[in-house]
Protein backbone atom coordinates (compact mmCIF):
# COMPACT_ATOMS: atom_id res chain seq x y z
CA UNK A 1 0.00 0.00 0.00
CA UNK A 2 1.35 3.40 -0.83
CA UNK A 3 0.31 6.60 1.49
CA UNK A 4 0.50 10.35 1.61
CA UNK A 5 1.28 10.19 -2.77
CA UNK A 6 0.97 13.65 -4.53
CA UNK A 7 -2.24 14.04 -6.49
CA UNK A 8 -0.79 13.07 -10.43
CA UNK A 9 0.78 10.31 -8.58
CA UNK A 10 -2.89 8.64 -7.44
CA UNK A 11 -4.35 10.21 -10.60
CA UNK A 12 -1.66 7.77 -12.75
CA UNK A 13 -2.59 4.56 -10.03
CA UNK A 14 -6.09 5.04 -11.03
CA UNK A 15 -5.96 5.43 -14.43
CA UNK A 16 -3.35 2.09 -14.75
CA UNK A 17 -6.03 0.37 -13.09
CA UNK A 18 -8.53 1.41 -15.48
CA UNK A 19 -9.35 -0.66 -18.59
CA UNK A 20 -9.61 1.37 -21.62
CA UNK A 21 -13.16 0.69 -23.34
CA UNK A 22 -13.90 -2.38 -25.54
CA UNK A 23 -17.49 -2.56 -25.73
CA UNK A 24 -20.07 -1.08 -27.91
CA UNK A 25 -23.99 -0.53 -28.35
CA UNK A 26 -26.08 0.82 -30.63
CA UNK A 27 -28.30 3.69 -29.35
CA UNK A 28 -31.05 5.93 -31.54
CA UNK A 29 -29.88 9.27 -32.27
CA UNK A 30 -32.78 10.81 -30.38
CA UNK A 31 -31.10 9.05 -27.16
CA UNK A 32 -27.39 9.87 -28.52
CA UNK A 33 -27.12 13.25 -26.19
CA UNK A 34 -24.38 13.38 -23.81
CA UNK A 35 -23.22 9.58 -25.17
CA UNK A 36 -19.57 9.04 -26.08
CA UNK A 37 -18.93 7.68 -30.03
CA UNK A 38 -17.37 4.43 -30.09
CA UNK A 39 -16.43 4.81 -34.07
CA UNK A 40 -15.66 7.39 -36.34
CA UNK A 41 -18.44 8.91 -38.60
CA UNK A 42 -17.64 9.93 -41.90
CA UNK A 43 -20.90 11.16 -44.01
CA UNK A 44 -23.16 9.48 -46.02
CA UNK A 45 -23.78 12.82 -48.21
CA UNK A 46 -23.03 16.00 -49.42
CA UNK A 47 -24.47 18.83 -47.72
CA UNK A 48 -25.61 20.78 -49.94
CA UNK A 49 -25.99 17.81 -52.53
CA UNK A 50 -26.35 19.93 -54.62
CA UNK A 51 -24.92 23.71 -55.36
CA UNK A 52 -27.50 26.47 -53.65
CA UNK A 53 -28.70 29.51 -52.88
CA UNK A 54 -27.52 31.04 -49.76
CA UNK A 55 -30.72 33.70 -49.49
CA UNK A 56 -34.39 34.41 -51.73
CA UNK A 57 -34.02 35.99 -55.14
CA UNK A 58 -32.88 35.06 -58.55
CA UNK A 59 -30.68 32.51 -60.18
CA UNK A 60 -29.26 34.43 -62.75
CA UNK A 61 -26.08 34.79 -65.19
CA UNK A 62 -23.55 37.23 -63.55
CA UNK A 63 -22.65 38.92 -66.84
CA UNK A 64 -25.94 39.71 -67.58
CA UNK A 65 -26.58 41.98 -64.10
CA UNK A 66 -23.16 43.32 -64.23
CA UNK A 67 -23.81 46.52 -64.68
CA UNK A 68 -27.31 46.80 -62.97
CA UNK A 69 -28.19 50.17 -60.95
CA UNK A 70 -30.92 52.23 -59.25
CA UNK A 71 -30.81 54.02 -62.75
CA UNK A 72 -30.27 51.57 -65.31
CA UNK A 73 -31.66 48.15 -63.76
CA UNK A 74 -31.40 45.22 -65.62
CA UNK A 75 -34.69 43.35 -67.30
CA UNK A 76 -34.75 39.59 -67.20
CA UNK A 77 -37.25 37.17 -68.09
CA UNK A 78 -38.36 35.31 -65.57
CA UNK A 79 -38.52 30.54 -66.37
CA UNK A 80 -39.45 29.97 -63.58
CA UNK A 81 -39.60 28.87 -59.75
CA UNK A 82 -37.29 26.53 -57.65
CA UNK A 83 -39.14 26.07 -54.30
CA UNK A 84 -37.81 23.97 -51.58
CA UNK A 85 -38.28 20.25 -52.61
CA UNK A 86 -38.80 21.03 -56.24
CA UNK A 87 -35.68 21.94 -58.00
CA UNK A 88 -35.69 23.85 -61.10
CA UNK A 89 -35.17 21.40 -63.87
CA UNK A 90 -34.31 23.54 -66.64
CA UNK A 91 -31.77 25.80 -67.82
CA UNK A 92 -30.89 29.77 -67.33
CA UNK A 93 -30.17 30.95 -70.60
CA UNK A 94 -28.77 34.63 -71.06
CA UNK A 95 -31.27 37.19 -70.23
CA UNK A 96 -33.15 34.81 -67.72
CA UNK A 97 -33.87 34.51 -64.08
CA UNK A 98 -35.30 31.70 -62.06
CA UNK A 99 -37.03 32.48 -58.47
CA UNK A 100 -34.80 30.72 -55.52
CA UNK A 101 -35.78 30.28 -52.37
CA UNK A 102 -33.21 29.73 -49.12
CA UNK A 103 -31.37 26.58 -49.28
CA UNK A 104 -33.23 25.44 -52.84
CA UNK A 105 -30.47 24.21 -55.68
CA UNK A 106 -29.86 26.86 -58.12
CA UNK A 107 -30.41 25.71 -61.57
CA UNK A 108 -27.99 24.67 -64.36
CA UNK A 109 -26.45 27.53 -66.05
CA UNK A 110 -27.04 30.46 -63.39
CA UNK A 111 -23.40 31.41 -62.05
CA UNK A 112 -25.12 34.41 -59.61
CA UNK A 113 -28.29 35.56 -56.96
CA UNK A 114 -29.22 38.31 -56.67
CA UNK A 115 -31.24 38.82 -53.37
CA UNK A 116 -34.74 39.78 -53.46
CA UNK A 117 -34.33 43.19 -51.76
CA UNK A 118 -32.18 44.42 -54.90
CA UNK A 119 -35.32 43.82 -57.30
CA UNK A 120 -38.72 44.60 -58.37
CA UNK A 121 -41.28 41.69 -60.35
CA UNK A 122 -43.16 42.99 -63.44
CA UNK A 123 -44.64 40.40 -63.98
CA UNK A 124 -43.18 37.43 -66.18
CA UNK A 125 -39.66 40.13 -65.53
CA UNK A 126 -37.67 41.07 -63.42
CA UNK A 127 -35.81 44.23 -62.63
CA UNK A 128 -32.35 43.85 -61.34
CA UNK A 129 -30.78 47.26 -59.22
CA UNK A 130 -27.92 46.02 -58.26
CA UNK A 131 -24.73 43.12 -59.74
CA UNK A 132 -25.69 39.97 -58.70
CA UNK A 133 -23.14 37.86 -56.13
CA UNK A 134 -21.71 35.05 -57.21
CA UNK A 135 -20.88 33.88 -53.45
CA UNK A 136 -24.14 33.54 -52.84
CA UNK A 137 -24.04 30.33 -54.27
CA UNK A 138 -23.25 27.75 -52.13
CA UNK A 139 -21.06 24.90 -53.85
CA UNK A 140 -21.87 21.06 -53.53
CA UNK A 141 -19.88 19.97 -50.46
CA UNK A 142 -19.80 23.38 -48.75
CA UNK A 143 -20.81 21.97 -45.34
CA UNK A 144 -20.34 17.73 -45.74
CA UNK A 145 -18.70 16.09 -47.94
CA UNK A 146 -19.59 12.31 -48.61
CA UNK A 147 -16.83 10.10 -46.95
CA UNK A 148 -15.39 12.19 -45.33
CA UNK A 149 -14.96 11.96 -41.59
CA UNK A 150 -15.96 14.75 -39.14
CA UNK A 151 -17.01 12.96 -35.90
CA UNK A 152 -14.23 10.78 -34.01
CA UNK A 153 -14.44 7.71 -31.95
CA UNK A 154 -14.16 9.01 -28.43
CA UNK A 155 -16.01 11.85 -28.98
CA UNK A 156 -18.87 12.98 -26.32
CA UNK A 157 -22.21 13.98 -28.22
CA UNK A 158 -22.82 17.36 -27.95
CA UNK A 159 -26.12 19.03 -29.08
CA UNK A 160 -24.21 19.58 -32.33
CA UNK A 161 -22.29 16.54 -32.30
CA UNK A 162 -25.70 14.87 -32.89
CA UNK A 163 -27.21 17.22 -35.47
CA UNK A 164 -24.17 16.65 -37.22
CA UNK A 165 -24.71 12.98 -36.98
CA UNK A 166 -28.35 13.12 -38.33
CA UNK A 167 -26.64 15.55 -41.09
CA UNK A 168 -24.62 13.12 -42.17
CA UNK A 169 -27.50 10.81 -42.66
CA UNK A 170 -26.91 8.32 -39.45
CA UNK A 171 -30.33 7.46 -37.71
CA UNK A 172 -28.32 5.24 -35.29
CA UNK A 173 -25.01 5.37 -33.77
CA UNK A 174 -22.94 3.30 -32.04
CA UNK A 175 -21.52 4.60 -28.87
CA UNK A 176 -19.73 3.30 -25.31
CA UNK A 177 -22.22 1.63 -22.69
CA UNK A 178 -21.90 3.68 -19.46
CA UNK A 179 -20.21 1.94 -16.96
CA UNK A 180 -22.58 1.30 -13.74
CA UNK A 181 -21.08 3.40 -10.79
CA UNK A 182 -21.67 2.09 -7.34
CA UNK A 183 -22.48 4.79 -4.72
CA UNK A 184 -23.05 4.02 -1.23
CA UNK A 185 -22.41 6.38 1.85
CA UNK A 186 -21.19 5.16 5.28
CA UNK A 187 -21.58 6.53 8.98
CA UNK A 188 -24.48 5.90 12.29
CA UNK A 189 -25.78 9.39 11.71
CA UNK A 190 -26.49 9.86 8.29
CA UNK A 191 -30.06 9.89 6.97
CA UNK A 192 -31.96 9.71 3.87
CA UNK A 193 -33.56 13.03 2.87
CA UNK A 194 -37.24 13.11 4.41
CA UNK A 195 -36.89 11.02 7.45
CA UNK A 196 -36.89 13.15 10.58
CA UNK A 197 -33.71 13.99 11.61
CA UNK A 198 -32.05 12.70 15.16
CA UNK A 199 -30.07 14.42 17.50
CA UNK A 200 -26.51 14.76 15.95
CA UNK A 201 -27.66 13.47 12.69
CA UNK A 202 -27.32 14.69 9.30
CA UNK A 203 -28.87 13.54 5.72
CA UNK A 204 -27.12 11.82 3.09
CA UNK A 205 -26.14 14.47 0.63
CA UNK A 206 -22.63 12.65 -0.86
CA UNK A 207 -25.20 9.94 -2.33
CA UNK A 208 -27.24 12.41 -4.52
CA UNK A 209 -24.25 14.85 -5.60
CA UNK A 210 -21.71 11.72 -6.64
CA UNK A 211 -24.65 10.41 -8.54
CA UNK A 212 -25.15 14.07 -10.25
CA UNK A 213 -20.90 13.83 -10.73
CA UNK A 214 -20.89 10.37 -12.49
CA UNK A 215 -24.14 11.34 -14.85
CA UNK A 216 -22.09 14.62 -16.02
CA UNK A 217 -18.99 12.33 -16.50
CA UNK A 218 -20.29 9.75 -18.38
CA UNK A 219 -21.36 6.56 -15.99
CA UNK A 220 -24.58 5.04 -15.02
CA UNK A 221 -25.21 5.83 -11.11
CA UNK A 222 -26.13 3.13 -9.20
CA UNK A 223 -27.69 3.95 -5.82
CA UNK A 224 -26.69 1.51 -2.88
CA UNK A 225 -28.47 3.40 -0.26
CA UNK A 226 -26.93 4.47 3.43
CA UNK A 227 -25.11 1.74 5.92
CA UNK A 228 -23.95 2.20 9.38
CA UNK A 229 -20.85 1.66 10.63
CA UNK A 230 -20.46 -1.84 10.61
CA UNK A 231 -17.95 -3.89 8.00
CA UNK A 232 -20.25 -6.31 8.28
CA UNK A 233 -23.36 -4.41 6.71
CA UNK A 234 -21.47 -2.68 4.01
CA UNK A 235 -19.98 -5.92 2.96
CA UNK A 236 -23.63 -7.52 2.53
CA UNK A 237 -24.82 -4.53 0.69
CA UNK A 238 -22.09 -4.41 -1.53
CA UNK A 239 -22.75 -8.45 -2.60
CA UNK A 240 -25.79 -7.62 -3.15
CA UNK A 241 -25.08 -5.18 -6.03
CA UNK A 242 -24.57 -6.38 -9.36
CA UNK A 243 -22.62 -5.49 -12.52
CA UNK A 244 -20.66 -2.68 -11.07
CA UNK A 245 -17.31 -1.55 -12.42
CA UNK A 246 -16.31 0.94 -10.00
CA UNK A 247 -17.93 0.99 -6.45
CA UNK A 248 -17.59 4.51 -4.22
CA UNK A 249 -18.22 4.72 -0.98
CA UNK A 250 -18.44 7.90 1.19
CA UNK A 251 -17.23 8.34 4.80
CA UNK A 252 -15.31 5.82 6.90
CA UNK A 253 -12.15 6.35 5.46
CA UNK A 254 -9.76 8.00 8.35
CA UNK A 255 -7.86 7.08 10.79
CA UNK A 256 -10.73 6.33 13.76
CA UNK A 257 -12.43 2.96 15.01
CA UNK A 258 -15.19 3.50 13.09
CA UNK A 259 -13.28 4.03 9.42
CA UNK A 260 -14.84 0.25 8.36
CA UNK A 261 -14.31 1.17 4.54
CA UNK A 262 -10.36 1.05 5.32
CA UNK A 263 -10.93 -1.63 7.92
CA UNK A 264 -12.94 -3.91 5.25
CA UNK A 265 -10.47 -3.46 2.68
CA UNK A 266 -8.03 -4.23 4.69
CA UNK A 267 -9.66 -7.44 5.86
CA UNK A 268 -11.36 -8.68 2.79
CA UNK A 269 -9.67 -6.87 0.23
CA UNK A 270 -6.86 -4.94 -0.96
CA UNK A 271 -5.78 -0.94 -0.38
CA UNK A 272 -3.50 0.14 -2.93
CA UNK A 273 -3.15 3.67 -1.78
CA UNK A 274 -4.56 5.06 1.30
CA UNK A 275 -4.22 8.87 2.18
CA UNK A 276 -3.46 11.98 -0.41
CA UNK A 277 -1.53 15.29 -0.11
CA UNK A 278 -4.55 16.72 -1.28
CA UNK A 279 -7.10 19.59 0.79
CA UNK A 280 -10.14 18.86 0.96
CA UNK A 281 -10.38 15.03 0.62
CA UNK A 282 -6.71 13.84 2.06
CA UNK A 283 -7.80 10.29 3.54
CA UNK A 284 -8.55 9.60 -0.20
CA UNK A 285 -8.25 5.43 -0.31
CA UNK A 286 -8.42 3.33 -3.70
CA UNK A 287 -8.45 -0.60 -3.17
CA UNK A 288 -10.53 -3.46 -3.94
CA UNK A 289 -13.02 -5.84 -2.67
CA UNK A 290 -13.62 -9.23 -4.55
CA UNK A 291 -12.34 -7.54 -7.83
CA UNK A 292 -14.30 -4.57 -7.26
CA UNK A 293 -12.30 -1.31 -7.55
CA UNK A 294 -13.08 0.50 -4.91
CA UNK A 295 -12.71 4.63 -4.74
CA UNK A 296 -13.41 5.46 -0.98
CA UNK A 297 -13.80 8.93 -0.63
CA UNK A 298 -14.02 10.93 2.46
CA UNK A 299 -17.38 11.67 4.19
CA UNK A 300 -17.25 15.29 4.38
CA UNK A 301 -20.11 16.71 1.48
CA UNK A 302 -17.07 18.82 0.20
CA UNK A 303 -14.41 16.12 0.61
CA UNK A 304 -16.37 13.39 -1.84
CA UNK A 305 -17.16 15.89 -4.58
CA UNK A 306 -13.60 17.14 -4.98
CA UNK A 307 -12.12 13.73 -5.19
CA UNK A 308 -14.51 12.38 -7.06
CA UNK A 309 -14.16 15.26 -9.24
CA UNK A 310 -10.27 14.84 -9.33
CA UNK A 311 -9.71 11.08 -9.36
CA UNK A 312 -12.93 9.32 -10.23
CA UNK A 313 -13.64 11.45 -13.02
CA UNK A 314 -10.48 11.04 -15.20
CA UNK A 315 -10.62 6.88 -14.30
CA UNK A 316 -14.68 7.64 -16.05
CA UNK A 317 -13.00 9.12 -18.67
CA UNK A 318 -10.49 6.46 -19.40
CA UNK A 319 -13.23 3.90 -18.90
CA UNK A 320 -15.10 5.87 -22.05
CA UNK A 321 -12.19 6.46 -24.07
CA UNK A 322 -13.40 10.27 -24.27
CA UNK A 323 -11.19 12.36 -26.12
CA UNK A 324 -11.58 15.39 -24.36
CA UNK A 325 -9.48 16.07 -21.33
CA UNK A 326 -11.25 15.19 -17.94
CA UNK A 327 -10.46 18.77 -16.45
CA UNK A 328 -10.45 21.78 -17.87
CA UNK A 329 -7.65 24.17 -16.70
CA UNK A 330 -7.79 28.87 -17.30
CA UNK A 331 -6.03 30.88 -16.09
CA UNK A 332 -7.63 33.72 -13.72
CA UNK A 333 -6.82 36.47 -11.78
CA UNK A 334 -7.36 35.37 -8.27
CA UNK A 335 -10.15 38.54 -6.99
CA UNK A 336 -9.62 37.08 -3.54
CA UNK A 337 -7.08 35.18 -1.10
CA UNK A 338 -7.02 31.34 -1.41
CA UNK A 339 -5.11 29.60 1.53
CA UNK A 340 -2.89 27.48 0.83
CA UNK A 341 -2.35 23.98 2.79
CA UNK A 342 1.39 23.53 3.77
CA UNK A 343 2.70 20.19 1.69
CA UNK A 344 -0.78 19.51 0.04
CA UNK A 345 -1.89 20.68 -3.00
CA UNK A 346 -5.08 22.68 -2.25
CA UNK A 347 -7.93 23.35 -4.29
CA UNK A 348 -10.42 25.89 -3.12
CA UNK A 349 -13.94 27.00 -4.01
CA UNK A 350 -14.58 29.85 -6.69
CA UNK A 351 -16.66 31.41 -8.58
CA UNK A 352 -15.11 31.83 -12.54
CA UNK A 353 -16.11 35.01 -14.45
CA UNK A 354 -15.27 36.74 -17.59
CA UNK A 355 -14.12 40.17 -16.98
CA UNK A 356 -15.04 42.64 -19.77
CA UNK A 357 -13.03 45.47 -17.55
CA UNK A 358 -9.79 46.06 -15.85
CA UNK A 359 -8.17 43.31 -15.36
CA UNK A 360 -9.86 41.97 -18.29
CA UNK A 361 -10.18 38.00 -18.87
CA UNK A 362 -11.10 35.65 -16.12
CA UNK A 363 -11.41 36.86 -12.61
CA UNK A 364 -12.45 33.95 -9.94
CA UNK A 365 -13.97 35.37 -6.31
CA UNK A 366 -13.56 32.60 -3.36
CA UNK A 367 -17.20 31.43 -2.13
CA UNK A 368 -16.43 31.89 1.04
CA UNK A 369 -16.19 29.39 3.70
CA UNK A 370 -13.86 26.78 2.40
CA UNK A 371 -14.51 24.35 5.49
CA UNK A 372 -15.33 20.30 4.04
CA UNK A 373 -18.24 20.43 5.51
CA UNK A 374 -19.65 23.63 4.07
CA UNK A 375 -21.45 22.03 0.64
CA UNK A 376 -22.57 25.47 -0.50
CA UNK A 377 -18.88 26.17 -1.18
CA UNK A 378 -19.97 23.96 -4.01
CA UNK A 379 -23.56 24.70 -5.13
CA UNK A 380 -22.23 28.72 -5.45
CA UNK A 381 -19.00 27.71 -7.58
CA UNK A 382 -18.41 27.02 -10.58
CA UNK A 383 -14.13 26.00 -10.55
CA UNK A 384 -11.60 24.77 -8.41
CA UNK A 385 -9.01 27.32 -7.76
CA UNK A 386 -5.37 25.11 -7.61
CA UNK A 387 -3.48 26.45 -4.80
CA UNK A 388 0.35 24.82 -5.58
CA UNK A 389 2.40 22.99 -1.86
CA UNK A 390 3.78 25.43 0.17
CA UNK A 391 2.13 28.57 -1.50
CA UNK A 392 -0.37 31.09 -0.79
CA UNK A 393 -2.54 33.21 -3.43
CA UNK A 394 -3.40 36.52 -2.66
CA UNK A 395 -5.99 38.64 -4.49
CA UNK A 396 -3.70 40.06 -8.35
CA UNK A 397 -2.07 36.72 -8.35
CA UNK A 398 -2.23 34.51 -11.44
CA UNK A 399 -3.88 31.06 -10.60
CA UNK A 400 -4.89 27.76 -12.59
CA UNK A 401 -9.11 27.13 -12.36
CA UNK A 402 -10.86 24.21 -13.47
CA UNK A 403 -14.04 24.66 -14.34
CA UNK A 404 -16.50 22.17 -13.52
CA UNK A 405 -18.01 21.02 -17.07
CA UNK A 406 -20.03 18.64 -18.20
P1 LIG B 1 -16.34 10.53 7.90
O1 LIG B 1 -15.45 10.68 6.71
O2 LIG B 1 -17.10 9.26 7.90
O3 LIG B 1 -15.55 10.72 9.18
O4 LIG B 1 -17.38 11.72 7.83
C1 LIG B 1 -16.94 13.05 7.91
C2 LIG B 1 -18.09 14.02 7.96
O5 LIG B 1 -18.88 13.89 6.78
C3 LIG B 1 -19.06 13.82 9.09
O6 LIG B 1 -19.42 15.09 9.59
C4 LIG B 1 -20.25 13.16 8.46
O7 LIG B 1 -21.43 13.45 9.14
C5 LIG B 1 -20.25 13.74 7.08
N1 LIG B 1 -20.85 12.79 6.16
C6 LIG B 1 -20.53 11.47 6.07
N2 LIG B 1 -21.28 10.86 5.12
C7 LIG B 1 -22.09 11.80 4.61
C8 LIG B 1 -23.11 11.78 3.60
N3 LIG B 1 -23.41 10.68 2.93
N4 LIG B 1 -23.72 12.95 3.30
C9 LIG B 1 -23.40 14.08 3.95
N5 LIG B 1 -22.47 14.15 4.91
C10 LIG B 1 -21.82 13.03 5.26
MG1 LIG C 1 -18.31 8.23 9.13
Amino acid sequence: MQQNIPVEKAQELLISRTPSPSEEEACPLAQAYGRVLARDLASRVNHPDAADTALDGYAVYAADARGASQIKPVRLRIIGESPAGQPFLGRVEANQAVVVFTGTPVPEGADAIIRIENTERRGNEVLLYTPASPSDIRPKGDDLRTGTTYLKAGDLLTPGRVGLAAAMGFSSVFVRPRPKIGILSTGDEVVEPGEPLPHGGGYNSNSYSLAGLVLASGGEPVLLGQVGDRPQALSERIAQAEGLELLLTSGGVSMGEYDIVRKLLETEGNIHFWKVLVRPGGPLLFGSWHHLPVLGLPGNPVSAMVTFYLFGRPMLFRRLGRSDPPHQQVKAVAMDRFKGAGLKTAYRRGLLSYGTQIPMGYQVHSTGNQSSGVLRSMSEGNALVVVPPYQEIVDGDLVTAIRFTE
